[in-house]
């Protein structure tokens, strides 16, 4: 059997960076998403996709995986706790190694690998989040657990502890198996139903990648976008992989006119291409909210905002005070306050007595508009009457 792939890596239509690498050649493929803010969720996921690359060919594979993985998450770990803006960085990894008729998997964070065979779709991976744990435990169902507010709450990735081990399983291959390797930014969005039919009509592997990004995009496009995809199909054995057959990618820009938002492996930057050198910080998390920093931030000023403007109100529909309305001494509910030529406050009752006819010291008195409670103030407003 023979091995065929396509690979799609696309920024999305909301983040302004893509933080998702890929190797795919030869006998590697790999998804990885990386998180952390600023440049350091592409570094994460660059620094994963560059240690696998070294995995070699000597030994057991799933062995070789579990030390690469382990090699990653101590360096992105380094780097996260020792440069500067790369606090807490992470990234999951989904990466498959082809062993004779066989892929050995190694897997960590919610990124996902999928097989279709015979027509029926599997997901091969499970997710390490927080709401793949609720669905196991019965708590949410698939689908609330697309739309779940922490979908994106990963509790195992690269780099964010020491000791991070992946899930490492083995899936014997057989023609026709189709394989896809996604980030969650496809996962996320497209229904598994419609991921099957896409997969199962795909006539190669590069063309269906494209297809599965392009319904990523159609649904919202919230996320990086990065797919990897593998036809097994009849044919000699492919010879193992060297370094200029691997697509690493995808190359790194920002949307902007004039560019292709997506990188293929047309356009991936090669095997030997060092990442770009970046200074980075310290610290680590637990749980990762990928990218939706922003979002979060925003929320709680709104929220702050929102808090304060209704405490205000509870407040300022508490107090009273009294003024001077024409001739008239009234008894205002509300702060003695005017702002953008609004006023904060509204009558409450109008009293007889001629603010012009007071007692110079009563006329101070209204004049202070001193803050007091409702009893208060009425009780002041029928001396004012009865001096009148
Ligand atoms: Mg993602």
């Amino acid at each position: 059997m023979r091995l065929i792939h396509g690979a799609v890596s696309d920024i999305g239509l909301v983040r302004t960076q893509n933080e998702d690498s890929f190797v795919a050649g030869g006998d590697l493929f790999a998804v990885c998403d990386g998180m952390g803010g600023a440049l350091a969720g592409e570094v994460a996921s660059e620094t994963a996709c560059r240690f696998l690359m070294q995995l070699g060919s000597e030994g057991e594979p799933a062995e070789r995986l579990r030390e690469v993985v382990r090699q990653a998450n101590a360096e992105i770990l380094k780097l996260s706790t020792e440069q500067p803006g790369m606090t807490g960085m992470g990234t999951t990894l989904t990466a498959a190694v082809r062993q004779g008729d066989s892929l050995v998997l190694a897997h960590v964070g919610d990124s996902r690998a999928y097989l279709l065979r015979d027509g029926a779709l599997r997901q091969i991976t499970e997710d390490h989040s927080l709401v793949a744990e609720m669905v196991r435990q019965g708590r949410l169902t698939l689908e609330q657990a697309m739309v779940h507010p922490h979908r994106s709450v990963i509790t195992r990735a690269l780099g964010t502890e020491e000791g991070v081990e992946p899930d490492v399983t083995t899936v014997s291959l057989e023609v026709g198996d189709r394989l896809v390797l996604c980030s969650d930014g496809v996962s996320g969005l497209v229904l598994e139903d419609r991921l099957r039919q896409i997969l199962a009509a795909g006539e190669e592997p590069q063309a269906t990648a494209h297809e599965l990004v392009k319904e990523a995009l159609a649904h919202g496009g919230y996320d990086n976008a990065t797919v990897v995809v593998i036809f097994v199909v009849q044919g000699e054995e492919s010879e193992g992989c060297t370094p200029s057959q691997i697509v690493f990618g995808p190359q790194r820009r920002t949307l902007g006119r004039g560019q292709s938002r997506s990188s293929d492996l047309g356009s991936g930057v090669s095997a030997d291409t060092p990442p770009p050198g970046r200074s980075v910080s310290g610290g680590r998390w637990r749980r990762l909210y990928k990218g939706r920093r922003v979002w979060i931030i925003t929320g709680i000023v709104v929220l702050v905002i929102l808090v304060g403007i209704g405490g205000m109100a509870v407040f300022n529909s508490s107090v009273y005070h009294v003024g001077v309305d024409g001739d008239h001494v009234v008894l205002y509910r509300g702060l003695p306050a005017t702002v953008f030529g609004i006023p904060f406050f509204t009558e409450v009752e109008v009293g007889t007595a001629s603010y012009r006819d007071l007692e110079p010291y009563l006329r101070e008195r209204v004049d202070a508009r001193e803050l007091t409670t409702k009893e208060e103030g009425q009780r002041f407003l029928r001396s004012l009457d009865s001096e009148g």
